[in-house]
């Protein structure tokens, strides 16, 4: 019978589906429960380094900021950068390094850096934070691969944050 058939064959696509769904879910449950890999520390630390030196090379002056790996982050937003009393912290939102690792670390970590430097230079206003002309300058010269201006997520906060 060909509908019996059909039938059969439809129970099977979703059988397969709900064991698919369910084991993306335990891998995603499992991946936010874990520490990073060694190996993408490693990665997102080679490349602060080489956000520093371009630092030093365009501007002259050592920087440092707090990198903070965070799972509180909403998930649209793959980074931030905070602003709180002269203190400036990058967060990035470890959910995003799962399933897009080469732009975490080449793409949101050099933009998040350029909203830093901007904090540090003293470059923004409250009106004119955020993607400024400043901060593309900035971006840029951090061999930043996403300095568009009109950027829509709002990823940089003024106060405390609670990521
Ligand atoms: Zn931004």
């Amino acid at each position: 019978m060909f509908i019996h058939r059909l039938k059969r064959y439809f129970q099977i696509i979703i059988f397969v589906s709900i064991c698919f769904l369910i084991y993306s879910w335990y891998n995603n449950y499992q991946f936010s429960k874990q520490e990073l890999k060694t190996s993408i520390i490693n990665q997102i630390k080679n490349k602060e380094q080489a956000l520093k030196n371009l630092v030093y090379t365009h501007y002259k002056i050592h920087v440092g900021f707090p990198i903070i790996i965070s799972n509180e982050l909403p998930s649209n937003l793959f980074g931030l950068t905070s602003y709180s009393k002269g203190e400036i912290k990058i967060y990035l939102n470890k959910k995003r390094f799962q399933e897009s690792l080469d732009y975490m670390i080449d793409d949101v970590l050099p933009h998040e850096y350029a909203h830093a430097m901007i904090f540090k230079l003293k470059l923004f206003s409250k009106k004119k934070a955020g993607h400024s002309k400043e901060w593309q300058r900035v971006c840029k010269k951090l061999q930043g691969l996403r300095c568009e201006r009109f950027v829509k997520n709002n990823d940089i906060v003024f106060g405390k944050t609670n990521f």
